[in-house]
């Protein structure tokens, strides 16, 4: 049986039953095993799309090794369009035990319904040589040519009640981690958009480069490496006008947009600290106290 789905199930401790479909692709062939999460956000379709298309093309004729797809990863955010859902502590048991015998994660992510997003690829090193080139390979051969370094330092010592570090100064534990192989994290796709041309090719590439699907490499330049990130805020609530897009380049001092009160009247000019590259922004117009504006990097 060359293709399995199923639903992998777990019932939390109120009752609720949370699942994710499974589809494995076991290839005709031997070799090493990958796991493929789509959606452990439920509105990053671009992920779910090529999760998905992976499942319904991929030829087992053309596997060596197998295939396992979380299809949809975190299912009750993908079926009420709940943006920046938390991964309940089920789902990331069952997203580890997808990742039983697998030599290599891709977690595809991306922009949710209010995101835009600059395509990239987050690299997790687990302080192995040897793994940490693989992963950082399969960074490069995703094709985005633009990577983010992220390594576990074990969890911050914190006083009580003070927030985490951003997830850039100190990154979670993942599953990479966790399972000890390289793990890379495609950041790809936005405000649902199901074009999934980049995230599908980055999976293919990669696999191919891995020597786990058949057909050619198509070989990617040297990735450039995010250095310097600036996560701009909004200081009180309001309505946010951005006023650059996407990917685009800024100079420091460079106003990247507005937030006003219903009236117009100005709260605050919005400046890039930084000549940098709009990474991320944005796009739903209210905004919190504190609430998130736009992340700018350097490389
Ligand atoms: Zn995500």
């Amino acid at each position: 049986m060359p293709k399995e789905s199923r639903f992998l199930t777990r019932t939390t401790a109120d009752g609720r039953t949370l699942r994710i479909p499974v589809g494995t692709i076991i290839g005709n062939n031997a070799g090493k095993q990958v796991t493929i999460y789509g959606g452990q956000h439920g509105t990053e379709y671009a992920g779910i799309e090529a999760a998905q298309r992976l499942y319904r093309e991929t030829d087992a004729a053309d596997v060596s090794g197998t295939i396992v797809i979380a299809l949809a990863t975190n299912e009750e955010s993908l079926l009420n369009w709940t943006q920046f859902a938390p991964t309940e502590p089920e789902v990331k048991d069952m997203m580890l035990e997808l990742a039983d015998g697998s030599s290599f994660i891709i977690n595809c992510h991306g922009g949710e319904f209010t995101e835009l997003m600059h395509p990239y690829v987050i690299s997790r090193l687990i302080g192995d040589d040897e793994q940490d080139a693989i992963a950082m390979r399969m960074a490069r051969q995703f094709g985005t040519g633009i990577v983010s370094i992220s390594k576990y330092r074990g969890e911050p010592k914190l006083e009580p009640g003070a927030p985490r570090p951003a997830w850039w100064l100190w990154p979670k534990k993942s599953l990479g981690d966790e399972k000890q192989i390289p793990e890379i994290t495609p950041e790809i796709g936005e405000v649902g958009s199901r074009d999934d041309t980049m995230m599908y090719f980055g999976i293919q590439n990669v696999l191919r480069d891995l020597g786990i699907l058949a057909g050619d490499v198509v070989d990617q330049p040297e990735q450039r490496v995010i250095d310097d990130r600036f996560w701009l805020t909004a200081d009180q609530q309001g309505i946010f006008f951005p006023v650059v897009d996407i990917a685009e380049e800024v100079q420091a001092g460079q106003q990247v947009g507005i937030v006003r009160d219903y009236f117009g009247n100005t709260l605050q000019i919005v400046k890039a600290p930084a000549d940098s590259t709009v990474m991320n922004m944005n796009v739903g117009m209210p905004v919190k106290e504190g609430g998130f504006l736009l992340w700018l990097g350097t490389f």
